[in-house]
């Protein structure tokens, strides 16, 4: 075992008119806390990754991502107090001569970087490129963009392990879904009924209902990606913004106020987008009454860098 799960990930509670109205509880499970640097859904997605490097003996790991990649900062981060060697395939040359803060970041952590063109970042599934950069940087441990394999999903399943047993939804941003699929499996086959269900009254139904918040346009197709046989989850792409790593005012006011009203910091691309929606979905009354629900903070604070000069809390 390379990395220990923490004893525990805090639960913030918060409370809004929607939710004290409607008797609905509202939570955010906040692996934004976990490590100062490791934080989030990557975490768990590296935690498994890297366990399997260490039992195959592969010192030196190799992953793909882009110039702001919370991947790439959190491998980075990870492999430096483990004690491996890091190896980061950048998507794009822009940055090769002018490291952004986060590769700065990933470079100020050992991690060696390589800038390949867009073209050619696009191979990165192809198993013959893959064979390629084996030989070229001595039989690394690969890790795919995100950490977005079986055993990324293998740890994130871990996350339900924090959540309370009587949780009804679930929540999460989703990216390429692994941290979705991740709480699909962790949550089981069925997302299974609350036993307890004299504490919902009135006959509501209660179950795990496992919601994923997608940042980009049109992410609704991530649903193609996921394997489950349970019934009771969905993706919602209409809080996007213009698109992915894309945000307006509204967000950063948005960011800004969440934060001076909770003292919970957001990040741009994933998780501020997740909050203002479940936001809108109580204005909705989306969430039948008495929900219990929570929301996981998957981390990337790190990616506020561009915009810190904007936020309350700095970035
Ligand atoms: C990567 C990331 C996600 C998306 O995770 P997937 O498992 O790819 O869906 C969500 N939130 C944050 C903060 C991330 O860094």
């Amino acid at each position: 075992m390379v990395i220990n799960l923490p004893q525990n990930i805090p639960i913030d509670y918060l409370f809004l008119p929607e939710t004290e109205s409607r008797q609905i509880t509202l939570g955010i499970l906040r692996l934004d806390v976990i490590h100062p640097e490791i934080s989030g859904n990557k975490w768990f997605k590296l935690k498994e990754n890297l366990s399997i490097a260490q039992a195959n003996h592969q010192d030196i790991i190799l992953t793909f991502g882009g110039a702001y990649s919370n991947h790439l900062s959190a491998t980075a981060a990870t492999t430096k107090a483990l004690g491996l060697k890091a190896i980061g395939i950048v998507r794009g040359t822009e940055f090769q001569n002018n490291l952004n803060p986060t590769l700065q970041f990933c470079k100020d952590n050992g991690m060696e970087l390589f800038f390949v063109s867009r073209e050619a970042y696009k191979q990165k599934e192809q198993e013959e490129w893959l064979q390629l950069l084996s030989e070229q940087y001595n039989n690394p441990y690969i890790i795919p963009e995100g950490g977005n394999n079986a055993a990324g999903a293998k740890g994130t399943a871990q996350i339900v392990d924090f959540i309370p047993e009587d949780a009804t939804h679930i929540i999460t941003s989703v990216g390429s879904g692994t941290t979705l699929q991740g709480i699909l499996n962790g949550v089981g086959g069925e997302n299974y009924v609350v036993s307890d269900n004299t504490n919902y009254g009135g006959g509501f139904q209660s179950y795990k209902f496992v919601l994923g918040m997608a940042p980009m346009k049109g992410g609704k197709y991530l649903k193609e990606n996921i394997q489950s046989p349970q019934k009771h989850w969905d993706i919602i792409d209409d809080f996007h913004f213009g698109g992915f790593g894309k945000y307006n005012d509204e967000l950063i006011a948005f960011m800004n106020d969440f934060y001076t009203e909770h003292q919970i910091p957001l990040d741009v691309v994933y998780t501020a987008k997740m909050m203002y929606g479940v936001q809108q979905l109580l204005f909705e009354n989306y969430f039948p009454e008495k929900s219990k629900i929570i929301c996981i903070h998957t981390g990337g604070l790190q990616g506020n860098n561009s915009i810190k000069e904007r936020l309350v809390f700095g970035g």
